[in-house]
C-alpha cells in the first residue's frame, strides 16, 4: 500500500518537474550493478514521504525530516538558500515548528544555512567531534551545536526517534547514520558514504580508505532495506554500499599489486584501471584520482 502509494508519487513526479524516465521506487530498490541509479535525478525541490511521516528534500544536498504530533527533526540544512526552500517545502507538510536540527557530518555542502531553523527555536544536534572543525574552520553560515554526543543517541520527539549511529572515522571523523523509527520498511540516511551507481568523486576528500571500507562491511551488516544518499537518487537498495566497497577493494587490491611487481610509482595514475567498475557513473573521470588517493594510502599507510 505505502509502496504503491511512493511509486505513484515518483511516477508522477517523473511526469511532471523530472526527467521522464526518472527512475520509479521499484527500480531504485534493486540490488547492484542497477542502472536506474544512473538515471540520475537531481530533484531539487523535490519532497517524498518515505514512509508516514518520514520524508527526503532534495536541495543541493539531499535531507530527510520527521514530522511529529509534537513538531519536526529536520536534519541537513545544507546551504542558505537551501534551508530556506526546505522550511517552505515542511511547511506544505506540516504547520508544526522545527525542534530538532541534526547534522550528518561537519561538510560545508551539508551543515550551512541553519539560523531559519535556529530563529524558531530548535535545538542543533551533532556528534561531538564536528564541534571542533566547526570551531577551526569557522563559517558564518553554520550555527554551531546546543547537544553533542560521543557515541550513539536517539532524538525523541511526539512519539517519533531518530536513531543516530557513530562508527567512527571514515568519512571524516564525526558522521553518524540515521535511522527513523517506522514500518517495516527500515531506512538509513547515509550521507556521503556511496553514492548509488556512482564512482567516488576524484581524491575522495576527507575519506580515510581503511575505516571506510570497516564502516561499510559494518553498515551491510545491519538491519535495514535502503539507504537515502546525501545526493542524488533519494533511495537505492542497500547493496549501493557493497558496490562501493567492492569497487573500493578493487582498486586498492590494483594498486597494491601495481606496486608489489615494480611498476614505477609515476605511472601508476596512468596505468591502473578497474575495468569491471567502468560501467560507474563518473569512472573515466574520477579512476584515475581514485587510484592516486589509493598510492597515498600504500604510501603512508593513512
Ligand atoms: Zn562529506
Amino acid at each position: 500500500m505505502k509502496l504503491s502509494i511512493l511509486a505513484t508519487v515518483i511516477s508522477a513526479l517523473s511526469a511532471s518537474a523530472f526527467a521522464a524516465d526518472a527512475p520509479t521506487r521499484e527500480e531504485l530498490l534493486r540490488p547492484a550493478p542497477n542502472p536506474a541509479w544512473n538515471r540520475f535525478v537531481v530533484g531539487k525541490g523535490e519532497t517524498l514521504e518515505l514512509t508516514p511521516g518520514v520524508y527526503t528534500y532534495s536541495g543541493s544536498a539531499r535531507t530527510i525530516f520527521i514530522v511529529t504530533k509534537d513538531g519536526v527533526i529536520a536534519t541537513d540544512p545544507a546551504t542558505p538558500a537551501d534551508a530556506k526552500a526546505m522550511r517552505e517545502a515542511i511547511r506544505k507538510v506540516t504547520d508544526k515548528p522545527v525542534k530538532y536540527v541534526v547534522y550528518s557530518h561537519n561538510h560545508w555542502d551539508h551543515v550551512r544555512g541553519g539560523q531559519i531553523f535556529k530563529d524558531e527555536g530548535a535545538k542543533f544536534i551533532s556528534h561531538e567531534k564536528c564541534v571542533q572543525h566547526f570551531k577551526d574552520k569557522p563559517d558564518p553560515d553554520i550555527v554551531m551545536p546546543d547537544i553533542t554526543f560521543p557515541k550513539n543517541y536517539t532524538v525523541k520527539l511526539g512519539g517519533r526517534k531518530l536513531e543516530l549511529i557513530y562508527l567512527g572515522p571514515n568519512h571524516g571523523d564525526c558522521l553518524v547514520f540515521m535511522r527513523p523509527d517506522g514500518d517495516a520498511h527500515k531506512y538509513l540516511f547515509a550521507v556521503d558514504i556511496a553514492t548509488p551507481g556512482g564512482a567516488p568523486l576524484t581524491f575522495m576528500a576527507g575519506y580515510d580508505p581503511y575505516n571506510w571500507i570497516r564502516t561499510l562491511k559494518e553498515l551491510e551488516a545491519m538491519d535495514f532495506t535502503a539507504i537515502i544518499p546525501g545526493h542524488g537518487v533519494p533511495l537505492a537498495d542497500k547493496s549501493a554500499l557493497t558496490e562501493r566497497r567492492h569497487y573500493l577493494e578493487a582498486v586498492m587490491a590494483a594498486v597494491k599489486k601495481a606496486t608489489d611487481e615494480g611498476m614505477p610509482a609515476d605511472q601508476i595514475a596512468d596505468k591502473v584501471r578497474v575495468p569491471e567498475f567502468a560501467y560507474l557513473r563518473g569512472y573515466d573521470i574520477n579512476v584515475r584520482d581514485n587510484v592516486r588517493r589509493m598510492q597515498a594510502f600504500y604510501g603512508i599507510g593513512e
